[in-house]
């Protein structure tokens, strides 16, 4: 059984000398009276959340990775054999597993049944998973967004923002979206529909530049990255403007957070601001499947994936994300079937 080890605590940026390949051996048959289930992993999810719990902490939802365990995080799989109820032989499943070939899965509370195969199965990783249940509950819950209103995402073409601007172009929202490239900037405005996008990489100024996208202000900003863009943001938000805190992956390689100055803005502009975190959101699901299935069947909601082969290279595309090296969502494919 191949595994990826995640080795000791970090600061800074992660490399992929923090993780290392092992093999050990596995029983292919979950041990007489135990209610687990042993999976067969297909597609494994990179998502910056991971980052965090390399670092030692006891103050988040989620805990640190152990030193010399095998790294654990979502993904697709195929059950080989159960002892609970709820899953048998042949199911297909996603939800937390690890980042090996086959798992014995013995908290199946974050396990949820793939409903439908009729879209490809690596979806469920991110546009039919936690990022994109993400998008839904972080822009219709938090957001409250409105027809007609002025929307700013940042982190635009990753797994979470390339649908957060998707869903407001439906609902009739104008919408920014910034990335860290031309090749996402272009996506941007001809794949997901974006009214504008910009690099921010090359903006000096971020205050002006939002001035620019937004010269009536921003009602609505989905927050992915923190840090100066969003200092900058809350000097363009408009009167009781929302701001959805979703992630702030500026800030995760730091040891010391960076200061936003400009927060004043909350109370001058009457702005709500709040942080969520998706796994208090997973009663919504079926409702979301409910209205994301039919628009992707139908081309309304396009989802783009960024994929690797193989568990030597799931390190990589994990510390890819820190430098925007992902096209879309990160999937790592450790078998197709
Ligand atoms: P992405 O697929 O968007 O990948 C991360 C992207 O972030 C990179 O491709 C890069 O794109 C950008 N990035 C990296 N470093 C920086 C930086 N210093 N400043 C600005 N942008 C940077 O990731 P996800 O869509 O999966 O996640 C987006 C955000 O949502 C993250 O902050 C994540 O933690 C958060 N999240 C929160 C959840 C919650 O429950 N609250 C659940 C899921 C995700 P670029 O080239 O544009 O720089």
């Amino acid at each position: 059984n191949k595994q990826v080890i995640f080795k000791d605590y970090i600061s800074g940026f992660p490399t992929d000398a923090d993780m290392y390949i092992t093999t050990s051996t596995i029983s292919l048959k979950v041990p007489e009276g135990s209610k687990a289930v042993l999976v067969k992993n297909l597609y494994l999810s990179c998502d910056p959340y991971m980052r965090p719990r390399m670092t030692y902490t006891t103050d988040s939802y989620v805990d640190s990775f152990k030193p010399g365990s095998v790294i654990e995080g979502y993904g697709v799989a195929k059950v080989l054999d159960s002892g609970h109820p709820n899953f048998s032989k042949g199911d297909l499943v996603w939800g937390f597993t690890n980042w090996e070939e086959y798992s014995l899965i013995t908290s199946t509370e974050m396990l949820i049944k793939i409903p439908t195969t009729d879209v490809p199965l690596s979806y469920y990783t991110g546009i039919l998973g936690m990022p994109g249940l993400t998008a839904y509950a972080g822009f219709y819950e938090i957001c409250t967004p409105k027809k007609g209103e002025y929307v700013y995402v940042s982190a635009a073409s990753g797994a979470v923002g390339q649908l957060v601007g998707q869903f407001a172009k439906l609902l009739g929202c104008y919408v920014v979206g910034s990335a860290g490239s031309k090749e996402k900037v272009d996506l941007l405005k001809n794949k997901f529909g974006f009214d504008e996008a910009f690099n921010y990489k090359e903006e000096t100024d971020l205050v002006a530049c939002l001035k620019r996208y937004f010269p009536e202000g921003i009602d609505i900003y989905f927050d992915n990255v923190g840090g100066k863009m969003l200092d900058a943001v809350l000097l363009n938000m408009r009167v009781h403007g929302r701001i959805a805190a979703c992630g702030m992956i500026s800030q995760y390689n730091l040891d010391k957070l960076e200061g936003v100055c400009n927060l004043i803005n909350i109370i001058i502009k009457q702005v709500r601001m709040q942080g969520f975190v998706i796994t208090s959101y997973y009663h919504l699901y079926p409702k979301y499947l409910e209205m994301v299935l039919p628009h992707i069947k139908e081309g309304k909601i396009v989802y783009v994936e960024d994929t690797v082969e193989g568990l030597e290279s799931a390190p990589q595309a994990l510390i890819g994300l820190f430098s925007g090296r992902n096209v879309g969502k990160q999937v790592v494919v450790v078998a197709r079937e």
